[in-house]
């Protein structure tokens, strides 16, 4: 971190300010120009308070130079992450596809749904039983026994499952889940990234609805930090100015999450765009753009959805989907 100090910065204050920063265990070095002077920290400032800093009268200006996060961070760990999910490999040259409902509505429905995904070739299969909702009068999810309806729904077809945990007190009806996702809202829940870091299932972070990158990047943190290496990253679109569509996807997120780190990045166009006719183009780009899996929501009668059926696929739509994302795959390898 560097540390440009104000031309007219009282020398005493420049005192202050270095015996501060030596007492957090930094060392100095100091450049004095002509016109002004900088202050190069030595050593892990990771815990130094820069808006503290930056807000003090004598300095002009902040520069980080390595990132607050580490074990996420490409530069500490240049080879790609590959998550293991339940023997289904995300990262590093190995694509997923993730599909199904927004929520599991019925044992009929996810049996039905998991049976069409993996004939179109899903690799995963999604369902929420545990659902956030904007509005607490809609449909929150059939919750453990939703889960009781995937776990039928893995037999049947031996997808491995993906669902969304809410709240870490139930964490305990999640033991034979494959894959926990953590929802775009609670992507800050910091204790729940925590007690999530203790286990050693594979966690899908979803990027939340107004953080930027580097805040998802903190958030995977919270996680690896706590012992939990087996962490996908997923852009789900994110709140704009944008009219006509849910959200928006930010696709230049796939290959600059691929640049600062080695962790799995996969793309969720169905909550990107919220209208049906606008998931394959969007999960196609996000194929192209480098995603290391797409996750898809899709419903056998999207009419009659309990929840997101505007954005839903029908498993025939999926089919056609799959096979060409399969397509721009080879494409984009060759
Ligand atoms: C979901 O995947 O069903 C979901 C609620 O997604 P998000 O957290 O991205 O809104
Ligand atoms: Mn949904």
């Amino acid at each position: 971190m560097i540390v440009i100090l104000r031309h007219d910065a009282a020398a005493e204050k420049q005192e202050e300010l270095v015996c501060w920063l030596e007492a957090q265990g930094l060392k100095i070095q100091r450049f004095d120009g002509e016109f002004q002077t900088a202050i190069g920290l030595i050593g892990d400032a990771s815990r130094v308070d820069v808006e503290l800093m930056s807000g003090l009268d004598i300095v002009e200006k902040v520069c980080r130079v390595s990132e607050p996060y580490r074990d996420c961070s490409r530069k500490h760990h240049p080879q790609d992450t590959v998550v293991n999910a339940c023997g289904v490999p995300v990262g590093g040259g190995h694509f997923a596809m993730i599909a199904g409902p927004c929520a599991v509505e019925s044992e009929e429905q996810i049996v039905s749904i998991a049976r069409a995904v993996k004939a179109a070739g899903a690799d995963l299969l999604r369902g929420g039983a545990f659902k956030p909702r904007t509005s607490p009068y809609d449909f929150s999810g059939l919750k453990a026994e939703g889960l009781k309806y995937l776990r039928v729904a893995r037999e049947e077809t031996g997808l491995p499952i993906v669902t969304e945990l809410m709240d870490i007190r139930d964490l305990e009806l999640f033991e034979d889940i494959d894959v926990i996702q953590v929802g775009a809202r609670n992507m800050q829940n910091f204790d729940l990234l925590r007690e999530l870091g203790k286990t050693r299932k594979p966690i899908l972070l979803k990027r939340g609805l107004a953080n930027t990158l580097r805040e998802l990047l903190l958030s995977a943190e919270y996680i690896m930090a706590s012992g939990n290496e087996q962490v996908i990253l997923c852009e789900r679109g994110i709140r704009t100015f944008s009219d006509y569509t849910r959200n928006t996807l930010d696709l230049s997120a796939v290959p600059m999450l691929h640049e600062l780190s080695h962790l799995p990045v996969i793309v969720d166009p169905s909550h990107a765009t919220g209208i049906a006719r606008l998931v394959s183009p969007m999960a196609l780009a996000g194929t192209a753009a480098g995603a290391d899996g797409l996750m898809i929501e899709v419903h056998n009668d999207p009419m009659k959805a309990r929840c997101d059926g505007a954005q839903a696929l029908t498993p025939q739509a999926f089919a056609v989907l799959a096979d060409k994302v399969r397509r721009v795959r080879e494409t984009v390898m060759a």
